[in-house]
């Protein structure tokens, strides 16, 4: 299959670049670097089945190769990152996703969104199915996220209904692992690279707000799958296993072996206080599990980390 990905040079799109071209398909990998790094992807650029295009795809763009896959995974991801760029979060969100279904519908490719359980926004109910409608401000800071995601998600079910296109929905809970950016900010990047480097671990509010997290390789496993079965979503694809940020910081610790202390800095704005994936929709309909637990998880992301930080 010929697959266009966009976001293609960024953690998770990177992964799904390499599973891909091993699987035997063609991958044009679509980026502008916003917040990827042409490193995830340079052992992929001799690869005779891999052809890289730097663009914003919130401009349109007309793909030669007669595609079959679509896959819109270009967006601003990390808050810190979404708070630097609002506007042009909300535009990928938006135009990026008009100018891929876009694509998918000229091309009659299948089109698949990495939506994001952001989507649920500060839950009021917990675990998170994909039933429930969500609790978004739809003015605060990380609106620009959220309802960017939320606007890419009824754009998809309209070219859906509309012109019969063929879509694939999953929402990603926080997912984690190697070919982060080291300091993109998320709450596992910033914890191992201040433990590793003997900083202050900078734990937001009390740190009583949970998440699930998944380990990068499950969420690829669930998106090859879901790629196989023919059912618009969304799906979740994220773990049911939920820790606070505490126990998270005191994990990280651990693991690393670190002296690091712990310091409480103030909650950001909005910031979700549960957050728990249901995935039961995923293990019904493509007969996903996770695989790792988080220690597992943690040690690979850890291990990988420590290799970063040598060679920089
Ligand atoms: P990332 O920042 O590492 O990757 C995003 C990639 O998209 C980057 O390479 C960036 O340069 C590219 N990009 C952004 N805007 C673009 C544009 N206008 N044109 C072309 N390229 C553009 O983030 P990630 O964690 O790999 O996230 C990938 C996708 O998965 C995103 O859509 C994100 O919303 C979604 N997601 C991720 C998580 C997670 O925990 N990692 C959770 C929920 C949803
Ligand atoms: N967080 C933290 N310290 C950090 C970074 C994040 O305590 O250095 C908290 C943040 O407030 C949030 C959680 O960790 O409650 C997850 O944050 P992240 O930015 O990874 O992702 P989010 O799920 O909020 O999009």
């Amino acid at each position: 299959m010929i697959i266009l990905i966009t976001g293609g040079a960024g953690f998770i799109g990177s992964h799904l670049c390499r599973r891909l071209l091993k699987g035997g398909n063609k991958v044009i990998c679509l980026d502008n670097f916003i917040t990827g790094s042409k490193e995830n992807i340079k052992e992929l650029l001799s690869n005779k089945n891999f052809r890289f295009i730097k663009h914003d795809i919130s401009k349109s763009i007309k793909i030669k190769e007669k595609l079959n896959w679509v896959m819109h995974f270009a967006s601003p991801a990390s808050p810190k990152d979404y708070l630097q760029y609002p506007i042009k979060t909300l535009k990928v969100g938006t135009l990026g996703t008009h100018n891929c279904l876009g694509i998918a519908k000229a091309h009659k490719a299948r089109f698949f969104l990495a939506s994001t359980s952001e989507v649920y926004g500060d839950p009021k109910i917990s675990p998170q199915p994909e039933s429930y409608w969500g609790n978004v401000n739809p003015i605060g800071p990380r609106s620009c996220y959220d309802e960017s995601k939320r606007a890419a998600e009824a754009l998809t079910f309209a070219y859906y209904r509309q012109h019969k296109v063929n879509i694939h929905v999953i929402r990603i809970f926080n997912t984690y692992g190697p070919y982060m950016r080291i300091e993109d900010g998320r709450v596992v990047s910033n914890f191992i690279y201040q433990a590793l480097t003997g900083q202050d671990i900078t734990l937001y509010g009390k740190g009583v707000q949970t998440r699930s997290f998944c380990y990068v390789d499950d969420l690829i496993d669930g998106i090859i799958k879901y790629m196989k079965v023919d059912y618009p979503g969304p799906i979740n694809l994220g773990t049911p296993f939920e820790f606070s940020m505490l126990k998270l910081a005191k994990k990280v610790k651990a693991l690393t072996g670190s002296k690091s202390r712990i310091k409480y800095l103030p909650l950001p704005e909005d910031d979700p206080k549960q957050r728990r994936a249901d995935p039961s929709l995923a293990k019904k309909m493509l007969g996903w599990q996770p695989r790792y637990g988080l220690d597992e998880g943690l040690n690979k992301t850890i291990k990988w980390f420590k290799e970063e930080l040598k060679a920089c």
